[in-house]
């Protein structure tokens, strides 16, 4: 049953950025009163902030991050539509080149949302104020934790302080990924063009880019790189960068394009995943979520739903919950590391085909790794399997879906065809 305050007067959460925005919609119908702090100023417009500066770069929402917003915060999508995000359908407006071939234009029945990072947290804050019982301070850095709260998240992301005296066994991988964006004003023949197009070249190239379509009808182009091959920082570089990709349609989109920044770029040098469900000497009553939990490399695109869905279990743990607070964090901990660890094994397994990627390659890998080649064969062949790739993919459904059912056995009849191919060579 929910009814507001029937777990406690007063819920703080510190950051507010989206992992800080889930939590206080999934702890809002159970507390008096939420309150969201944020070291940065929060203006109501979108602009970009220090706090989260990763935000200048291509923020791509899964189908599966809307959701569970949407589950949290009705109206969500609405919302962002008049906004201004681009309905990208899936996926008639998408030109994705992967490894070596276009994905197939198909309907696969499915729409993805796109704006920019500042936009998106814009309409997230105004959602969550909405709901009447959370107040959002901002300009108000937090330095220890609270005493006075019932409950306490902290979503203060990768570069969290307040939990780092908590002994928490990490995994991590060294993925050294350069992120290089610029926003664009589209030239004449392009407006109106929601077009999302990614060029992935195969490993080891580790160059690729991304055009989003974002709110006034502008683009967020982001090339990255990982390692010490660097995107150039001037825009003449930029355009030249793209124009070395395998397929030349982002290069077409820069030429003309008009640049309304200049380059930015963001060094991430690993992914991390806390696994707080094991650790010990975690305050009393005090939950990580989001980033704090686990980052991962931001080219799959994961880190804004999978903190939809910490929320997620967060408010399912709540909803059933009748005793003290303090028995909450081993309830929740096990349901965020599962959300974590579907969206860090999308992730980490390619990140280790890259044969610089510092990391532990599990026993299976190679055999992983043709498994997953099977399945982006399978995808071009059969629309079942493109629309289960999406889905898993876009956490929308879990990776054990793609081991049993029709789209599963066609991904195994291609596997057997490659083995058998490997085997005539
Ligand atoms: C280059 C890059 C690209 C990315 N692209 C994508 C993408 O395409 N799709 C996607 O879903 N995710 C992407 N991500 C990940 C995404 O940014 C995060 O996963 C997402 O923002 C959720 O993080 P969070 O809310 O946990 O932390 P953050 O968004 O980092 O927010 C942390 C908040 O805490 C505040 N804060 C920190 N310390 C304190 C303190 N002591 N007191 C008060 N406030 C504090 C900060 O000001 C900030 O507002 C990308 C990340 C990077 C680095």
């Amino acid at each position: 049953m929910i009814t507001k305050g029937r777990l406690g007067a007063r819920a703080f959460i510190v950051g507010a950025g989206v992992g800080g925005l889930a939590a206080a919609a999934s702890l809002a119908p159970f507390f008096e009163t939420v309150e969201v702090l944020d070291k940065d100023e929060l203006p109501d417009r979108a602009r970009p902030r220090k706090g989260v500066s990763q935000d200048l770069q291509v923020h791509i929402l899964l189908k599966g991050g809307e959701l569970a917003l949407e589950r949290l915060l009705p109206g969500t999508r609405a919302a962002l539509l008049a906004a201004g995000a681009t309905d990208v359908r899936q996926t008639g407006d998408v030109s994705l080149w992967e490894r070596d071939a276009w994905h197939p234009a198909r309907d696969l029945g499915h729409s993805q949302l796109m704006m920019s990072r500042p936009a998106f947290e814009r309409v997230l804050r105004r959602q969550v104020l909405q709901l009447g019982n959370v107040v959002i301070r901002d300009r108000s850095p937090v330095d220890a934790l609270p005493s006075d709260a019932d409950l306490t998240v902290i979503a203060t992301g990768r570069g969290d302080r307040l939990l780092v005296d908590v002994e928490v066994p990490a995994t991590m991988l060294g993925i050294e990924v350069n992120y290089s964006s610029v926003r664009f004003a589209k030239p004449e023949r392009f407006r109106g063009e929601g077009r999302f197009i990614g060029c992935i070249p195969q490993p080891p190239d580790d160059r690729y880019g991304l055009v989003c379509p974002v709110e006034n009808d502008e683009w967020l182009i982001t090339l990255c790189s990982r390692f010490g091959n660097r995107v150039p920082g001037d825009i003449d570089g930029f355009r030249a960068y793209a124009a070395a990709l395998p397929v030349p349609d982002i290069a077409q989109r820069l030429c003309e394009a008009v640049p309304l920044t200049p380059v930015r770029t963001y060094r991430v040098a690993e992914a991390r995943w806390r696994h707080f469900e094991r650790a010990s000497g975690l305050p009393s009553c005090v939950l990580p979520i989001g980033d704090c939990i686990s980052s991962f490399n931001p080219t799959f695109g994961q880190g804004m739903s999978v903190a939809a869905g910490h929320a997620i279990a967060l408010r399912d743990v709540l909803t059933d919950w009748s005793g003290p607070l303090e028995g909450v964090a081993s309830a929740y901990l096990p349901r965020a590391a599962e959300i974590s660890r579907q969206a860090w094994s999308l992730a980490a397994m390619v990140d280790l085909e890259y044969p610089r990627t510092e990391g532990e390659r599990p026993a299976n890998f190679d055999k992983f790794v043709l498994g997953s080649e099977a399945m982006r064969r399978a995808a071009m062949l059969y629309p079942e399997v493109q629309l289960l790739r999406f889905e898993i993919g876009n956490l929308v459904k879990p990776d054990s879906a793609a081991r049993s059912g029709p789209a599963a056995r066609l991904v195994a009849r291609e596997m057997a065809r490659a083995g058998g191919r490997s085997r005539e060579r």
